[in-house]
């Protein structure tokens, strides 16, 4: 379902919706929003809603604080945990400056335009997303515990899985809000838990991970839970990934094809470009000091190579068909900005693309078995932030695919989260104060 903006004003009047919700991301990727009412929708589409952008993590530099929303009339969607009576609704926005030119820290607008280049350069991408995380208890304050919610493993059922009531609730939401979920499942680690939902193009997949985040976080809370997307809770359990499924369709045909079929030469390049770049970006796949923990144990990456079979490579084939057909990146992780992490992807692979680069030979070894003699010819990702960061800042690709703006505020504002890491005595503390990711 897309609403066009008369349709948006007859469901307002016909669904006793009484609050709107304009949504936006500061360039974290924390969803924010303000409500209006619905006298004023008209208004919002025709001249924008006024915000003060000075409050906003990473907004702040910007020289002009007056920013303005503009409901985009095709993410209209009910916020189906709200009262039915006098209905909430919300709506994704797009960022500008009063005189009508977007703001550069927008990375909604940021995707759009690598969506729209990709399109130029013959392709539409589509991107799927595996979420997963942990569902924790609650303090009295509501605050998350270190305990988990059940000591279940991977596929397990009740009553040792007790998070299917959770999950259900989950799916039910997201169907409301015209996501599709596919496939639910408890995780391998401690109240761990994974729900899967359709692919869509980039902008639309990014949308959809912000709506998810938000509906896990609000159902784990209706049942007195916490749900957590902290790259690694505990250090002898799984970390939480934020898979990225990526494929490109020319002409209505899938480029990607599935093993043994032979890729196509446009493919290869397209993910060449991405293993090619993947370090230099990790400060935008895998944004905290905590998401260093997480790569390179408990089937989470940490060299730069590919499979069809395995999952301890960054890039792997999944066994798939037709449509389906696609190349799994395997670091990323739930805390991630989608619309950074996304255009970053994409131009990467555009990168690839136009270079018409070859791709390596795909590495076959469990990389967690081998020998280190085996695995040093092998490139890793980022050992730290900090790493990660000095990469981003030295990166001329990274410079070129995002504004300045973004980069040097999401670049300063990492190196301080470092800093406060590095400085401080009680390490755990700090990791402690992260929980509620
Ligand atoms: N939890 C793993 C990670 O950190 C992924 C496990 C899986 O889905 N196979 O990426
Ligand atoms: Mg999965
Ligand atoms: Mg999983
Ligand atoms: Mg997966």
């Amino acid at each position: 379902n897309t609403y066009t903006f008369q349709e948006v004003m007859q469901y307002v009047m016909e669904n006793d919706v009484k609050f709107i919700r304009l949504a936006f991301c500061d360039i974290f990727g924390t969803q924010k929003n303000i409500s209006i009412m619905p006298r004023e929708l008209s208004r919002a589409f025709r001249e924008g809603i006024s915000i003060d952008a000075s409050s906003i993590r990473g907004f702040a530099n910007a020289n002009r604080s007056d920013l303005l929303l503009f409901p985009e009339p095709s993410t209209l969607s009910v916020l189906p945990w709200r009262p039915s009576q006098g209905r909430v609704v919300r709506f994704f926005c797009d960022i500008k400056y009063p005189d009508g030119t977007p703001f550069e820290c927008d990375a909604r607008q940021v995707l759009r335009q690598a969506q729209s280049d990709m399109k130029k350069l013959g392709y539409s991408v589509k991107i799927g997303t595996e979420c997963e995380f942990y569902l924790l208890k609650q303090d009295e304050e509501g605050l998350p515990t270190k305990t988990p919610h059940d000591n279940a493993s991977y596929m397990d059922i009740a009553p040792l899985d007790k998070g299917e009531n959770v999950r259900r609730q989950i799916c039910l939401t997201l169907e409301e809000m015209n996501l599709r979920p596919e496939a639910s499942h408890h995780e391998t680690g401690p109240g761990q838990n994974e729900i899967d939902f359709a692919y869509d193009s980039a902008v639309t997949a990014a949308d959809n991970l912000i709506t998810f985040r938000g509906v896990v976080k609000t159902m784990a809370s209706v049942n007195g839970l916490y749900a957590s997307f902290l790259p690694k809770i505990y250090r002898d359990h799984p970390g939480n990934g934020l898979h990225i499924n990526l494929s490109l369709f020319q002409n209505g045909e899938n480029v990607f094809h599935g093993e043994g079929d032979g890729h196509s030469p446009v493919a290869e390049s397209f993910m060449m470009g991405i293993l090619t770049r993947c370090y230099e970006m990790s400060a935008f796949l895998n944004p905290l000091v905590n998401s260093y923990e997480r790569l390179g144990v408990y089937e989470a990456p940490r060299y730069i190579t590919w499979s069809h079979q395995n999952r301890s490579q960054l890039i792997r084939i999944p066994a798939a068909h037709g449509v389906n057909n696609r190349m799994e990146l395997r670091s990323p992780d739930p805390c991630a900005n989608p619309y950074l992490a996304f255009s970053l992807l994409i131009r990467a692979g555009m990168e690839g693309i136009r270079r018409e680069l070859k791709l390596c030979d795909p590495c076959n070894l469990n990389l967690y078995d081998v020998p280190a003699s085996m695995v040093r010819e092998y490139d890793c990702l980022p050992n730290t932030l900090m790493e990660a960061i000095r990469a981003a800042q030295d990166s001329t690709f990274v410079r070129e695919a995002l504004p300045e703006k973004i980069l040097d505020a999401y670049l300063s504002a990492k190196t301080s989260e470092w800093r406060r890491y590095s400085d401080a005595q009680d390490k755990s503390s700090v990791i402690d104060s992260l929980y509620f990711y």
